[in-house]
């Protein structure tokens, strides 16, 4: 029979009943200390005070009112993105998916309005932009498009890192180049600062737009607000969603004031996006996601990091090397990563499997020393079990 939840995941059997900074607590009382962050979007960890403070207060206020009004919860946390960001103007919505979708219709208005054909969007081997119909036509890749057919046309997929296939891609036909500076599902791969510098120099010399997509990425993850900042080269447009609610549903897509001048009143609209909980959330994961945070976000990174080639030292048959930036960090494993997920559930550990044979580790970004201390110890007894 039918389970009543439609059967589209591989779940553990595993459920968690409350949370708090890094830890969540079983059904049965146990505890698990949590590398995964809901994959990425408690980036201030479980049931953080200040967070619950926001939630609560909005809600005794106000929950939902339409879009047809301003909403001033929604301003706040706009201008909040604009003034730390490239960006002129912001569009919220409730997930990575609705921001991939508006980003693709976005691009393609542009060149609309501007009169030329230049419909293709440029996006990448190993990328995941959500599973809306669009998003999986944008990454292409077998597992996501089969029997989904037939898939939204205007997507052509690049090799991941080849500078040469870019370059010969991006000419005065190509729309958009829909790119994550860090991948996420594909296996924590980082495009190197080079490459995205690369990107834009091609971009701007044929006048494709660039959406860089920082749902996972995005966000104080790897130590800056956003990744690509480490590159010193922005995007036109920007997906953004996961650590931006810090747990409740929000996305939102950031553009230049050029690159959205197509989106102009009725040509898109969303009924919950920007609701004023999401962004009364929103405002305040920003607030705490200060200078001084993102500091210590790249300090608890080194230790972890060190860690980690210590692990790989001890555990040669099980780990092979570390990737990735800041807390967005990636365990290339000579196992299946799902076996390793498997043994640190025992250590009860959370870990993320992602593409690549790579395990990911993707802790809340305020997570104490001590916690990544006791990470790594579980992660080591997990190789050990494994290796035995
Ligand atoms: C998770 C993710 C998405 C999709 O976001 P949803 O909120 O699940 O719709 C898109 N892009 C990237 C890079 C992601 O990691």
């Amino acid at each position: 029979m039918i389970s009543p939840v439609l059967p589209t995941y591989n779940r553990a059997p595993l459920a968690f009943t409350s949370g708090a900074g890094s830890w969540l607590t079983a059904e049965d009382g146990s505890r698990y200390l949590d590398l995964g962050a809901g994959i990425a979007v408690n980036a201030l960890g479980h049931a953080h005070p200040a967070l619950v403070e926001a939630l609560t207060a909005q809600a005794q206020n106000l929950w939902h009112v339409s879009n047809l009004y301003r909403i001033p919860e929604q301003e706040r946390l706009a201008q909040a993105l604009v003034d730390r960001t490239f960006a002129d103007t912001v569009f919220f919505t409730n997930s990575g998916t609705e921001a991939a979708e508006l980003a693709i219709k976005m691009a393609r208005k542009y060149w609309y309005d501007r009169g030329e054909q230049r419909r293709e969007i440029l996006t990448f081997e190993g990328a995941f932009h959500g599973r809306s119909t669009g998003a999986i036509a944008a990454a292409g890749s077998e597992k996501m498009v089969k029997g989904f057919g037939p898939l939204m046309p205007g997507f052509r997929q690049l090799p991941w890192g080849d500078h040469d296939a870019l370059r010969a891609a991006i000419t005065r036909d190509a729309a958009a180049v829909m790119i994550e500076p860090i991948q996420g599902e594909g296996g924590i791969r980082t495009l190197p600062d080079a490459c995205l510098k690369g990107l834009r120099d091609l971009c701007d010399a044929t006048g494709t737009l660039i959406i860089f997509d920082e749902v996972q990425c995005g966000v104080g993850r790897t130590g800056k607000l956003f990744a690509h900042e480490w590159a010193g080269v922005s995007p036109d447009i920007m997906m953004v969603a996961k650590g931006i609610g810090g747990g409740f549903p929000l996305g939102a897509v950031l553009a230049t004031e050029n690159a959205a001048s197509g989106m102009v009143a009725g040509t898109h609209g969303s009924t919950y996006g920007g609701n004023p909980l999401g962004c009364a959330v929103g405002a305040r994961v920003l607030d705490l996601i200060d200078d001084a945070f993102l500091e210590a976000v790249s300090q608890k990174a080194a230790q972890f990091r060190q860690g980690l080639e210590g692990l790989i030292a001890s555990h040669p048959a099980i780990f092979e090397s570390v990737r990735g930036q800041g807390l967005m960090l990636g365990l290339k494993c000579k196992v299946a990563p799902t076996e390793v997920v498997k043994a640190a559930y025992a250590q009860h550990l959370l870990t993320v499997p992602a593409a690549d044979n790579v395990l990911r580790l993707l802790p809340a970004l305020n997570i104490p020393g001590s916690d990544i201390t006791e990470a790594l110890a579980r992660l080591d007894r997990a190789a050990a079990a494994l290796a035995a």
